[in-house]
């Protein structure tokens, strides 16, 4: 391909990419399958790879992160970022209706909008191509977050159309919807990690995360609602003609969004949200009202704080006030102590609540909770129920303070609480019943070992029973089939049906395996990357904290914790037992008998298709005759073995690096065959 040729295959692809992503992330219509979406932003990648003066900062493959943001450098805004005024009751916001009247007269209109729940951001554009995306900081500066906003798949790196200004700055919240937010928060969980207390707080820590790959995986989403240019009036005379445009421009723009011609209707918009809001997929705290012309928003102006051109209305959360009846702490399966508050049933949303989640420590000490305290409750974003004050009045003479326990209270060890976290643990991991319990629920899990006929409250059965105290006692079950038939309620087809899926296990991979052992901080993807770096267990538990920080991705908190734990004793003869059962612990790598040394010493990477051999049969040819297959192009590969309908980036490589070109017949006459 020429250089002209290249940078129209790039651009066409950008392209295509980029009008995907706006149907699926903006319009949620989905045009393509995930892997042909891959396969064309991997053609992408190669080429930019391989071109990198043809390389676009705003292509689609930034979308994907991995720069590493040390420190976020400040950013002064250029139009301050205010907040808006505060108002909770009808008579407020008829307060808010008389102050705009007095100043307009009565001919105007109001653009009422959902006020989301996240965290304000300022994107500024340039030849409509995203530059800048900062935070609101204190309002009059904030941190630039340019890297870490590229990865939110809904806002716009280009623009779709043509009409909109040389230079502009757009304003929006960045959220994540209740859904992942769930997700991601199990995920968390499950892995040993400290949780979020809700979206708001998982999109906030989300966007000044340093490592913008991280960033990439966690599912954000922005809405865009105000827009700013020099001149703004010259092309729009309202806020609402600005949303429609930015809309066609490629912005997300929410659909519930009304024009009011006066304060009754937007007391309509307000009575309808404030019910609906509940179905809504993310978190809503109140409406906005704006003034929608911007000339009669230019006459109102400013207070020090706020605009005088808009407020905001505030939903009353549900709040219910109860007796707080106990605290009960729950060990889970890494040992991370969960305070729960136990209360005097009532109702709440339309649910019976009976528990309010704690967090941790600091919360108890932050209310301050003394026994039977009369304490208020909200349904925190619809999600979980939280304890969010107490009522002082109501408390009685001879309350006592709550302290939260130094001992575990399943096992009573001593519990820690590792600097900078907010969790106590429980340190008896092989000791302490839940944490046994867990682990081994955690082991047979779909994701990990996939045990079929094995369930979570077998397995607790099993461990009362003391059929089972470790994941090795799962594998010599078969051994104590006496005892399983005396069991109630398990048949013996049952029995087989377990044995059999307990067999079958063995044979998941390394990745699996590792997962499935539970490591603090080692979830599915950590597994992936260590056991395809290190590639069986010994190379692992021997492997220095140091050498395993040095795996990208893995920071050195993982890499602690995974020392940790394959050197204590009782774990690395719970893996050698394992070992014996016949589990997988190194990636499998075919045994070959070599039919000659041939090839030994060079290196091979087979491309393209070919017409006499698979490209299984080719890998097989060069492995026995000692060749070794590698990955990637580099000046050290030996030989390219190139078929038919080879990607160009692939070859034009190769070319550069000069490395031979051969075809199958080359390479069948390398070997004399
Ligand atoms: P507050 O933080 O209570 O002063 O409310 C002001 C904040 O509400 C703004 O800084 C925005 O981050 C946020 N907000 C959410 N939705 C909207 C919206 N539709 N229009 C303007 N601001 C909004
Ligand atoms: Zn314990």
């Amino acid at each position: 391909m020429s250089a002209v040729e290249i940078q129209e295959k790039i651009a066409q692809l950008t392209q295509e990419l980029n009008h995907y992503n706006y149907q699926y992330y903006v319009l949620a219509q989905s045009l393509i399958s995930d892997y042909d979406f891959d396969q064309k932003l991997k053609e992408l990648e190669a080429l930019e790879l391989q071109y990198p003066q043809f390389a676009d900062p705003n292509s689609p493959t930034q979308r994907v992160g991995g720069d590493i943001t040390s420190k976020f450098n400040t950013v002064k805004h250029r139009w301050p970022m205010l907040s808006l005024g505060n108002t909770y009751s009808q008579d407020e916001l008829r307060d808010f209706d008389q102050r705009v009247r007095k100043i307009i007269g009565d001919d105007f209109q109001y653009v009422c909008e959902l006020k989301f729940d996240g965290l304000s951001i300022s994107l500024t554009y340039q030849n409509g191509r995203l530059v800048q995306g900062v935070t609101r900081g204190d309002g009059t500066q904030g941190d630039d977050v340019t890297t870490n906003i590229k990865t939110i798949r809904s806002i716009p790196l280009t623009l779709k159309t043509t009409d909109f200004p040389e230079e502009f700055e757009i304003r929006g919240e960045i959220f994540m919807h209740k859904s992942a937010f769930l997700r991601l928060n199990k995920e968390r969980e499950e892995n040993g990690d400290q949780t979020y207390a809700n979206p708001r707080n998982f999109a906030a820590g989300t966007i000044k995360l340093q490592d913008s790959a991280e960033v990439a995986r966690r599912p954000l989403d922005c809405f865009l609602y105000f827009l700013y240019t020099e001149n703004r009036r010259k092309q729009f005379t309202t806020h609402w003609e600005s949303l429609e445009a930015v809309r066609n421009w490629g912005f997300h723009v929410c659909d519930h969004t009304k024009l009011c011609n006066d304060i009754s209707e937007v007391f309509s918009f307000i009575d309808y949200w404030d019910t609906e809001r509940h179905n809504l997929s993310y978190e809503i705290d109140g409406i906005v009202i704006k003034v929608n012309d911007y000339a009669q928003q230019e006459e109102l102006s400013f207070t020090a704080k706020n605009p005088r051109w808009a407020t905001s209305y505030k939903f009353k959360a549900e709040r219910v006030e109860t007796i707080l009846k106990s605290i009960s702490y729950q060990v889970g399966r890494t040992g991370a102590v969960t305070p729960v508050a136990n209360l005097q049933p009532v109702l709440l949303a339309g649910t019976t609540v009976k528990r309010a989640s704690l967090h941790n420590a600091n919360e108890i000490a932050r209310l301050d909770l003394h026994t039977q305290d009369t304490v208020y409750v909200e349904k925190g974003g619809e999600i979980i129920p939280k304890v969010i004050s107490v009522n002082l009045e109501k408390r009685l003479p001879d309350a006592s303070p709550f302290h939260y326990p130094t001992l575990c209270p399943e096992c009573q060890s001593k519990l820690i609480r590792e600097e900078g976290e907010a969790v106590h643990y429980c340190p008896n991991e092989d000791g302490c019943p839940p944490q046994i319990v867990g682990k081994m629920q955690h082991f047979i899990g779909r994701k990990m070992m996939d045990i079929e006929g094995l369930g979570n409250e077998t397995i607790e059965t099993f461990f009362k029973k003391g059929l089972l105290s470790n994941v090795v006692d799962i594998y010599a079950l078969k051994e104590h089939e006496e005892d399983l038939q005396q069991m109630e309620r398990f048949g013996q087809k049952s029995i087989d049906n377990m044995i059999k899926g307990i067999e079958k296990s063995k044979q998941k991979p390394f990745e699996k395996v590792l997962f499935a052992l539970g490591i603090r901080h080692v979830g599915e993807t950590i597994a992936k990357k260590l056991a395809s770096y290190f590639k069986n267990i010994d190379a692992l538990t021997t492997a220095t904290i140091e050498e395993i920080a040095s795996v990208p991705d893995i920071g050195g908190r993982i890499a602690e914790s995974v020392h940790h734990y394959l050197n204590a004793p009782a774990h690395r003869s719970q893996i050698e037992k394992l070992k014996e059962y016949g589990l997988q612990f190194a990636i499998e790598e075919k045994e070959v008998v070599l039919e000659s040394n041939s090839l030994e010493g060079k290196t091979f990477l087979i491309s393209g298709v070919f017409a006499d051999f698979s490209r299984e049969e080719l890998t097989a040819i060069i492995e026995n005759h000692g060749g070794k297959m590698v990955g990637s192009i580099s000046a050290k590969l030996n030989y390219l073995v190139a078929g038919d309908k080879m990607g160009p980036a692939k070859l034009i490589k190769a070319e550069k690096l000069q490395v031979p070109i051969i075809n199958e017949r080359d390479l069948l006459a390398l070997i004399n065959m």
